[in-house]
């Protein structure tokens, strides 16, 4: 296996006396893509905001999130961003009444406070992966498709030149083409080395994108494996599958 990026140990997390996660384990290993499936309310949010460190103010996580060998738990949210991890969240949080451009340079912003002059690339980058994106760089990101909303939200995270890459439910509410672009943007930024932590209730195509996958129900990790056994698994295929 290759090196060893992010791993969680024993990690848990509560609003109040609501348990949303509870001691979940998982390892990302540079260059991979690992997915976490699972229903509504079953913790995945709470999970990726945990690894950010920017869970709501009436959360609390306990165990620990290592990155890079080193424990993070500890770290701001701010101090993890500019080390590497990027979250996209599931509601998109653009600027709406800011350009398209605007939007992506934000995302860059640390970057450009140290005077780290390769910002230019990464837009240059980001466009060649998001063509729609440059046709539309003067729009209001407030007038985008949900569609073009997703990929800038996308190309927002990557203008920070993020090792590890969350992405919180990136098909949620898109239409099914829309979706499928969604999941070829997916493989075709791994090619780009990032490793990716995704987070579906579209199991099969989450699945089918993914090196390694784990089954979280309502806050625990019942199920991991290849993503290839995952999707013949008789269980995982009864509950997240259905047929077609
Ligand atoms: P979805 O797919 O619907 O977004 P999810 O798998 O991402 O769900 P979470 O959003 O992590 O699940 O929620 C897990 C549990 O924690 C749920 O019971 C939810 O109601 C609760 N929860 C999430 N955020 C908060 C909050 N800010 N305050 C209180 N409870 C919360």
């Amino acid at each position: 296996m290759s090196t060893l990026l992010l791993e969680t140990k024993a990690l848990s997390a509560q609003y109040g006396k609501i348990n949303a996660l509870n001691n979940v384990n998982l390892k990302l290993a540079q260059g991979q893509v690992i997915t976490v499936i699972g229903a509504n309310g079953a913790g995945k949010s709470t999970l990726l905001n945990s690894i950010m460190g920017s869970l709501a103010t009436s959360g609390t996580a306990q165990g620990d999130v290592l990155y890079q060998g080193e424990s993070i738990m500890s770290d701001r949210v701010e101090t993890r961003m500019s080390n590497g991890i990027s979250l996209v969240p599931e509601r998109r949080e653009l600027f709406s009444s800011m350009t398209v451009q605007n939007n992506l340079l934000l995302g860059g912003f640390r970057r450009y406070l140290k005077r780290d002059s390769s910002r230019e690339d990464t837009l240059d980058e980001v466009y060649t992966l998001f063509p729609r994106l440059k046709e539309r760089y003067k729009q209001l990101a407030g007038t985008l498709s949900g569609g073009e909303r997703q990929m800038l939200a996308v190309g927002r995270a990557l203008m920070a030149k993020p090792k590890v890459l969350m992405l919180d439910e990136p098909s949620l509410g898109l239409a099914p083409l829309i979706v499928r672009e969604i999941f070829l943007i997916i493989m075709r930024l791994r090619e780009t080395g990032v490793s990716i932590l995704l987070v579906e209730q579209n199991a099969r195509s989450a699945l089918q994108v993914a090196d390694y996958g784990y089954v979280l129900e309502m806050g625990e990790v019942t199920l991991e494996g290849n993503a290839k056994d995952l999707i013949h698994n008789p269980a995982v295929i009864e509950s997240y599958l259905g047929f077609g």
